[in-house]
């Protein structure tokens, strides 16, 4: 399927010379769902094959290790923690994201492969939370990456956060889960956001 960007260039405009023959210059594509009973089968095993990247950039993090012990036993429904980008479908943001770590949550966001979904987990990257009126802290981490659930809490239990993998898994079976796509079809938006914040982008501006 053809989208609005398939011609459109990325500028790399911050990159040096030398950098942007390193770099893909092409805009990221939406992807089109499979037929309906396929797309139907794909949903289901997204659904039960959730392997998460848990970028630990505030304390929320802390209360994702518990769910690794036979109390919670996450592996027996499909979920389990992987170390790399490349490696996993959900990016969790735990807790608070700073200035600083704003520019690693993008990188790592973009080099996953689709379909990804994001969990934002805390108050603090919902709103703010107790750093709501901070110089270095990310308020609304919406506005830089697509969120397919909200997490909230101070900090969440891990009973709360396997309410929401359990949402999560809803809303993919339900094929509401589109936040990549969003992100593709909204990506001037969520770079304008983005780079408004950052001020050092020494970056291409999509890292595949
Ligand atoms: S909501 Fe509470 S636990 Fe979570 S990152 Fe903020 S201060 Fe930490």
């Amino acid at each position: 399927m053809k989208n609005k960007n398939d011609k459109k260039i990325l500028e790399n405009a911050d990159l040096k010379p030398i950098d942007k023959d390193l770099f893909s210059n092409a805009y990221p594509e939406t992807v089109p769902p499979l037929n309906k009973y396929m797309e139907k089968l794909a949903n289901w095993a997204r659904a039960n094959s959730l392997w998460f990247l848990a970028f630990g950039t505030g304390c929320g993090a802390i209360e994702l290790r518990p769910l690794l012990t036979s109390r919670f036993d996450i592996y027996s429904k499909g979920i389990a923690p992987r170390p790399t980008p490349r490696q996993s479908g959900v990016f969790i943001i735990g807790g608070y994201s700073s200035v600083k770590t704003l520019k690693r949550i993008i990188r790592s966001y973009e080099q996953m492969q689709n379909p990804k979904f994001v969990i934002s987990l805390c108050s603090c990257s919902i709103n703010g939370g107790m750093y709501f009126d901070s110089y270095n802290t990310i308020n609304q981490i919406d506005k830089y990456i697509p969120v397919d659930v909200f997490i909230t809490g101070c900090m969440p239990r891990p009973e709360a956060i396997m309410a929401g993998f359990d949402k999560l898994k809803e809303r993919i079976l339900a094929g509401k889960t589109e936040g990549a796509n969003k992100y593709v079809e909204n990506f001037e938006y969520y770079k304008a956001n983005q780079k408004k914040i950052i001020k050092d982008w020494n970056m291409p501006d999509y890292n595949w």
